[in-house]
């Protein structure tokens, strides 16, 4: 077994991991990185997920990195130009040369006195080991391996194909068969109408609805400003543009909630006509974002609904019979196909098994810092974006501060910075505040988030813009383990 040493080991080569890279080397450049990414390929999410139409939903000016303008007509952009867009950051930067692919990280474990982790993985010929003083974990925020599925009574019996979107099979054919598409989430309001244009039928069959809301896939005020103005100074604006107004409208949802689902309802209204049941079918009995909106380009989905092509149904599934779909109301879908866009399985910093000085650490014991890092973990960060803005502006952000914390540590002599709460009283509440399935599931597993910054997770890209960029890095922070001097009184690097 061989073990190395880099000054930070980040663990995952999507979107974060791809950011993490790139600030390393800019914003601290004199320590060395490696990324240890589990598959054989990089872009995480967008290169796992090959589903009929796959696509962003929210505008790649606040998806993209706020580093690299995103230059393509589309701001909401579909899976391949996403995974084309960090590949050729890694490649541009020279990111993808520190990448070693195919090591998945199963164990970290941090020793105060060595001041590093012992990152274990599995490699593409057994088992490896690393050393590294910080540790980058980029893993995303749901299991690979598996989605959710809930079991029904009678799928043994279904003639037909069950596909789950996370893992699409390149030889299904759906052209001229009858689709059923379980569930009411952005993948299923993707699916449907794409699937919708070769399908004999799609039915979404979902057992509460959404907030739909339609956008122009191509915004026409940012592409026309990107012909008058350097691409990074438009790609700035238009980022800017679109964080205040994400902002604006996420305010206005708590303040008038009211007032906010009367409009999205009667955005609905307005695209699929009096006629249509839309309080049966578009009107959630939840708050506009208690759960995340589901945005669908230039109206796809309700033009597949209008032309007949898709519909929509709202019930409760009571068993799969071998032709189709029983539902608790006594009607049957008849389906070839049955998709089930039933969510991702949430699952924090990919179950790596952490300790500290021989002892495990059970993460959903502890408190959250800043949005990132974890009450008494030392040197340890991760990824997590936003659940009412793009995933990439809090990403950028916490890698810009993960550089800032290295830096103070070498600065000061110091090798270890362990968040620590202290005597600060906290109220734990969860660490994502939404009603959805998939996350009111797995809280338990999660950190918790405390009553005061910065131990509060902020859904706010401005307020956490000044709070890392500029506001202090000793709040709550402990920073410790000087370097230790050599006999001759030469300190050795950290
Ligand atoms: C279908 C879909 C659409 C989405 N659309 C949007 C959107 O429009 N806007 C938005 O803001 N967000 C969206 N998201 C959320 C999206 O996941 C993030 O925007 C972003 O892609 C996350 O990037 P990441 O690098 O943090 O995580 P990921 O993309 O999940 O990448 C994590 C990487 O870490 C690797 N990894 C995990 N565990 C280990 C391990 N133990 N060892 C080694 N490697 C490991 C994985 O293989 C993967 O390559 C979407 C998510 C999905 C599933």
């Amino acid at each position: 077994m061989t073990t190395e040493h880099f000054d930070v080991v980040v663990v995952g080569a999507g979107l974060s991991g791809i950011g993490a890279g790139y600030h390393l080397q800019t914003l601290s450049p004199d320590r060395s990185y490696v990324i240890l990414e589990g598959r054989p390929a990089l872009g995480g999410t967008w290169d796992l997920f090959r589903y009929p139409g796959i696509r962003s939903d929210s505008d790649m000016y606040t998806l993209g990195y706020s580093f690299k303008p995103w230059t393509e007509a589309k701001a909401i952009a579909d899976g391949p130009s996403i995974l084309k867009y960090v590949s050729e950051t890694a490649r541009d930067y020279g990111i993808d040369r520190h990448i070693r692919f195919k090591h998945h990280v199963k164990r970290a474990a941090w020793s105060t006195a060595e001041a590093h982790w012992v990152v274990d993985a599995d490699g593409p010929d057994g088992p490896v080991s690393y050393t590294c003083n910080f540790l980058f974990m980029c893993s995303g925020y749901y299991n690979y391996a598996r989605g959710h599925t809930p079991e029904w009574p009678g799928t043994d019996q279904f003639a037909g194909r069950i596909v789950h979107p996370q893992f699409w099979p390149s030889d299904l054919d759906y052209v001229g068969k009858k689709v059923v598409v379980i569930g009411s989430g952005a993948t299923a309001v993707t699916l449907v109408p794409a699937m919708a244009e070769t399908a004999a039928h799609v039915t979404m069959l979902q057992r509460s609805p959404t907030y739909v809301v339609s956008r122009p896939a191509e915004d026409a005020g940012a592409n026309w400003l990107r012909t008058k103005l350097p691409a990074k100074l438009a790609y700035s604006l238009i980022r800017w543009r679109n964080v205040l107004f994400g902002m604006f409208f996420f305010n206005m949802a708590r303040k008038r909630p009211g007032k906010i689902k009367d409009r999205l309802i009667g955005m609905v209204r307005e695209e699929l006509g009096p006629d249509y049941d839309v309080a049966k079918h578009f009107t959630p009995k939840y708050n506009p974002w208690d759960q995340r909106l589901c945005l669908v380009p230039d109206a796809d989905l309700f033009d597949s609904l209008r032309a007949g092509k898709a519909s929509v149904v709202t019930d409760t599934i009571a068993h799969f019979t071998p032709t189709g779909i029983a539902l608790v109301s006594g009607e049957e879908l008849a389906a070839d196909i049955v998709v089930t866009a039933t969510g991702l399985e949430l699952q924090l910093l990919s179950d790596v098994a952490f300790s500290i000085d021989g002892m495990p650490v059970d993460l959903s014991d502890t408190f959250n810092y800043k949005g990132m890092m974890y009450s008494d973990v030392p040197n340890m960060a991760s990824s997590f974006g936003y659940t009412n803005a793009s995933w990439t502006l809090k990403s950028d952000l916490t890698c810009a501060y993960v550089c800032r914390l290295l830096n103070t540590m070498k600065k000061r002599g110091l090798r270890q910075a362990t968040p620590r709460v202290g005597a600060t009283m906290l109220v734990p509440a969860p660490f994502l505040d939404f009603s959805s399935g998939y996350v009111t599931r797995a809280m338990a597993k999660f950190p918790k988030q405390g009553s005061k910054t910065p131990w509060r997770v902020h859904q706010n890209y401005a307020r956490d813009l000044l709070a890392l960029r500029y506001g202090s890095v000793d709040d709550g922070m402990e920073f410790s383990n000087r370097v230790p001097v050599k006999a001759k009184g030469e300190a050795i690097p950290a």
